[in-house]
């Protein structure tokens, strides 16, 4: 299996080649050459493995650069009930008739994002030996990726962590999460200034190329093909559990920010997996929603992007959206280049014709947003009669997945992140805490290890070369 750009470069390169890489060079993102299909027989075969078992299965089949013992050891490691609380790794529950919870979020961080980046920890680690070389991985982070990824990272030969965080801006569970981390190749910075002042840090270092050369940056955002993939997994196991024989259906409806988590489930649909609906929930940052009714995709400033209770999901743009219209519109790089490159820089929007809007349906797309009164009263309902309390972004794909229920057809909704992390909203909607697992009980009082700093490019320079 070989990667191209979405943006017309068509150098093919191995997975290994862009595992530590963002962008591709001409600014789009990596794609496979193809989606390998399932054989009726594989899929038949795969619905009685394990989950680490089937993790390899599907992985082998985009990474051929990694020989299979070593994959197979690196995933087998990775997906433990050690890590993830239980040996099903993502159990569904029952809600209503018809309807499913997936638990994404038993990994260390309690949200979905451990599903992959605990899987990339490991791969980096093994990468980086192979080549003999080592990564500082700068980060900026208002929640939910930032502590995925230090938890991943933690302790791995060859990797630091520089992980940027506004300076009293996450909740204090969030904050603990992080700044409890003792290990000595996590660095936490607390920037004296908002999320975009971090983001902006981020950009002007990985923009200084020579720096970023000589000191060996990198990252580990949404935008990693090696983190969709690790996503791709769950839809299949999601799916055998809902089902008895691979002649059905079922819908995934995805609490989306991104567009990672639900551009995995487009990957395993391309690959054949019987999937009706690809349910995209939204927040009031509904930039995808609007999308997916309207074909006009439009980025929102700073001061259009709301701060919610499913804080997670509140994106100006999806970074991973481009590899979706890429397929959409026949993998033509040309028109994608010409739409995310030209339109989208000079008018901050663009429409897709009537004809190429038409073809979203063809890929099982439907969409919906949720606004904080849903979301309260989702959590409030969903505790009353099923004595479940879930978590705000959950909430938001719940809302929505039911409002395109299909009678027979099971709806998965994925649950992405344990409600512990947003008790506030749940103490709002329910009276009462959440539940918190027993490792993360008090951790807001222990020993915290960071640095507070300026927002101030030269500085966070400093502290790099200072402690990498
Ligand atoms: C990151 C995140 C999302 C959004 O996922 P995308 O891949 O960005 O669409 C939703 N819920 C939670 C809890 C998250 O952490």
């Amino acid at each position: 299996m070989k990667y191209i750009s979405t943006r017309g470069d068509k150098t093919e390169r191995a997975f290994c080649e862009i595992l530590l890489e963002g962008l591709a060079p001409d600014g789009g993102l990596y794609l496979p050459t193809h989606y390998p299909k399932i054989a009726a027989a594989t899929l038949a075969r795969w619905r009685g493995l394990k989950y680490h078992e089937l993790a390899f299965e599907i992985l082998s089949l985009f990474i051929d650069d990694i020989p299979a013992a070593d994959l197979r050891a690196l995933v087998t490691k990775t997906y433990t009930k050690e890590a993830f609380g239980t040996d099903l790794i993502v159990p569904l529950r029952p809600l209503e008739p018809g309807v499913y919870l997936e638990a994404l979020s038993n990994g260390p961080t309690l949200a979905f994002k451990d599903m992959a980046m605990q899987l990339l920890g490991n791969l980096f680690e093994y990468e980086l030996a192979r080549r003999g070389q080592s990564l500082n991985i700068l980060g900026a982070t208002s929640g939910d990726t930032g502590s995925a990824a230090e938890y991943a990272m933690r302790g791995k030969a060859g990797v630091n962590v520089f992980m940027l965080s506004p300076k009293g801006r996450m909740s204090p569970f969030q904050q603990a999460q992080m700044f409890s981390l003792q290990d000595k190749n996590i660095h936490n910075i607390a920037v004296v200034g908002v999320f975009d002042d971090c983001q902006d840090i981020v950009k002007a270092v990985s923009n200084d190329l020579e720096f970023k050369r000589a000191h060996r940056i990198g990252t580990v955002n949404s935008i990693n093909w090696a983190r969709l993939l690790a996503q791709v997994v769950y839809y299949f196991a999601g799916y055998f559990q809902a089902t008895k024989t691979n002649d059905e259906q079922v819908t995934f409806a995805v609490p989306s920010g991104n567009f990672g988590n639900i551009c995995a489930g487009h990957v395993a649909r391309m690959m054949g997996l019987p999937i009706k609906r690809l349910v995209l929930a939204t927040n009031e940052n509904n930039v995808l929603d609007e999308f997916f009714r309207t074909g006009t995709y439009r980025v929102r400033s700073s001061a259009e992007t709301h701060e919610t209770s499913s804080p997670s999901m509140d994106i100006s743009k999806a970074s991973n959206f481009e590899r979706f219209v890429f397929d959409l519109l026949g993998r033509d790089a040309q028109r994608t280049h010409a739409l995310f490159k030209q339109e989208l820089d000079r008018s901050g929007a663009f429409t897709l014709t009537a004809a190429e809007f038409a073809r979203s349906g063809d890929y099982g797309f439907v969409s919906g947003s949720s606004t904080h009164a849903d979301r309260l009263a989702t959590i409030r309902d969903t505790h009353a009669h099923f004595g479940t309390v879930i978590d705000t972004h959950t909430a938001d794909g719940l809302k929505v997945g039911r409002e395109h229920l299909v009678p027979g057809t099971p709806t998965i909704v994925l649950e992405t992140a344990l409600p512990a992390k947003f008790a506030e909203t749940i103490v709002e909607a329910i009276g009462r805490e959440p539940d918190r697992p027993a490792a993360m009980r008090g951790i807001e009082q222990l020993p915290k290890r960071f640095v507070e700093m300026a927002a101030d490019v030269q500085a966070v320079k400093r502290f790099i070369v200072e402690n990498a």
